[in-house]
């Protein structure tokens, strides 16, 4: 069986690996236009520094990630965010304040930090508490982010908090982004509980209840990371994939609209480095791993109505610039892992991480990483924008809300067009019917973070099942 992979970031490559598992006498090519697998995963060493160029760490609640990691033997390199600073900033005005300690993504588990906090006003909070009288809904009719929070805790807790957060992970629209396909279980909770504060204390104390009864407490904190980066995955995966003797890695392949005939695939690629198209090769089945937009033009011909489905969901750009410092330069003292912007701000900047104090081997002794998020559908441009205009912008807004002395030591920035996925209203329709449709074809799978996840662990998930409807 001959399998094409298209796509050769995370989720190709974690579909790939899969197949070397499942079927290990097919012969597997995994096609990339870039020079380098990974896609948008790529970790840089630069002067002792640990730098990622895009995703930095991934959730250990969706266990992929993590099983993924143990099955590689690369356990012992996994490594949890430093338990000393487990907290998120807002930004209010040009300043960093602590988000309310217990405030989870969307809503309270403890009462009294939401009422001390300055980043609400008065009239915000006693808005806020009222949640726990508001009628819930009970439908199962999907509304967009913005709307389901206004709705529950108000517009303040919703500019103030919940939209930074939720934006800095999804960096999309709130206005569009869909509740149901981004985080559903605010929805369950409310249709279970009546009220999200009264559902947060309930699962707290669930929680504590698990916590105690499991001796050794969590395994890892909510995220981990990998000692060296999150390369040390992805090129894992290429080196088990390459290993096989009839598994092979193609870069520079930018793969051309697909055509099927009598069942077989016809792949046709444009080499990169001679911008020349060669001979067409033919496949059994294939697997594409690339975002959506990508994936509608590569069945544009074969699949047109798939295509056209796949086409109405987006990618916004972001890009990230990391500036490294003396630690002596930054004169202020941090008691949480990175900092969220809300859009009233009025920033470019949609978040910032320290890195270097979130894990703390990304830095040498007596230096400091500090790395800043762009972009997004709150200003797309910037993923576009030449580094020589965007570090001095990002530089000096960073400056603005955080105080440092003098220059970088040195910057650099990346810059991801089209490639995080915006989850509007309608969402789980529209790849509930993309799956239907791409169903009834057993030589076809699609895959990728334009589906049901955009984080790592769940773009593992959605390669390994590719694989598996190709081998089933
Ligand atoms: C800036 C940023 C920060 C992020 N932070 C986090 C984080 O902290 N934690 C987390 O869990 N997730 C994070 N994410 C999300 C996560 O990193 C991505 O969703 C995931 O890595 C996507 O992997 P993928 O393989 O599906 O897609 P990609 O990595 O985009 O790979 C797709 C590949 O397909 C190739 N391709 C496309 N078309 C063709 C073609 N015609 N021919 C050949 N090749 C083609 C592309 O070149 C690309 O390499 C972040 C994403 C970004 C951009």
């Amino acid at each position: 069986m001959q399998i094409a992979v298209i796509g050769g970031g995370i989720t190709g490559l974690a579909a790939a690996y899969r197949l070397t598992q499942i079927l290990p006498d097919a012969s597997v090519t995994v096609f990339d236009k870039r020079n380098r697998l990974g896609g948008v995963l790529e970790t840089l060493h630069r002067s002792g520094f640990e730098i990622e160029q895009s995703a930095d760490n991934f959730i250990t609640t969706v266990p992929w990630g993590v099983h993924l990691c143990k099955e590689l033997g690369l356990e012992e390199q996994l490594v949890q965010t430093n338990p000393l600073v487990r907290r998120t900033y807002a930004v209010r005005k040009g300043k960093l304040h602590l988000l309310p300690d217990g405030f989870l993504m969307m809503a309270p588990t403890k009462l009294y930090p939401m009422a001390t906090t300055p980043i609400l006003s008065w009239f915000g909070k006693i808005r806020a508490a009222m949640e726990l009288f508001i009628p819930a809904r009970k439908d199962d009719v999907d509304e967009s982010m913005a709307n389901f929070v206004r709705r529950r805790l108000g517009r303040e807790v919703f500019e103030r908090l919940v939209e930074p957060l939720v934006s800095g992970v999804y960096a999309a629209d709130m206005e569009k982004l869909s509740v149901l396909a981004t985080l559903p279980r605010f929805r369950d909770m409310e249709r279970k509980y009546g009220s999200l504060i009264t559902a947060m204390q309930q699962q707290l104390k669930a929680n504590k209840q698990a916590h105690l009864e499991e001796q050794s407490g969590a395994r890892y904190s909510m995220f981990v990371t990998l000692r060296g980066g999150l390369s040390v995955l992805t090129e894992t995966l290429a080196e088990k994939i390459t290993s096989r003797r009839n598994y092979a890695v193609r870069l520079d392949a930018d793969v051309l609209p697909l055509q099927k005939d009598n069942g077989r695939w016809t792949i046709e690629v444009r080499d990169n480095t001679h911008a020349a198209a060669e001979k067409p090769m033919t496949f059994d089945a294939v697997i594409i791993a690339s975002a959506a937009n990508d994936t509608a033009l590569l069945l544009q011909k074969s699949s047109p109505v798939i295509a056209e489905r796949l086409a109405a969901i987006r990618h916004e750009g972001t890009a990230i610039a990391t500036f490294a410092f003396d630690a002596k330069q930054i004169k202020q003292e941090f008691r949480g892992m990175g900092f969220v912007v809300p859009a009233i701000e009025r920033s470019p900047i949609l978040a910032g991480s320290f890195s270097s104090l979130k894990y703390e081997h990304r830095a040498p002794a007596g230096k400091t990483l500090i790395r800043v998020f762009a972009g997004g559908a709150r200003a797309p441009e910037l993923a576009e924008l030449e580094d020589a205009q965007l570090i001095p912008l990002l530089f000096q807004e960073l400056k603005r809300m955080i105080k440092i002395d003098g220059e970088a030591l040195f910057s650099c920035a990346s810059h991801w067009a089209g490639t995080m996925p915006q989850y509007h209203v309608g969402h789980r329709e529209r790849v509930r019917e993309i799956e239907a449709l791409v169903q009834a074809d057993k030589t076809l799978a699609l895959a990728g973070n334009a589906f049901h996840g955009v984080g790592v662990p769940n773009c593992i998930e959605s390669g390994i099942q590719a694989a598996e409807k190709i081998a089933a």
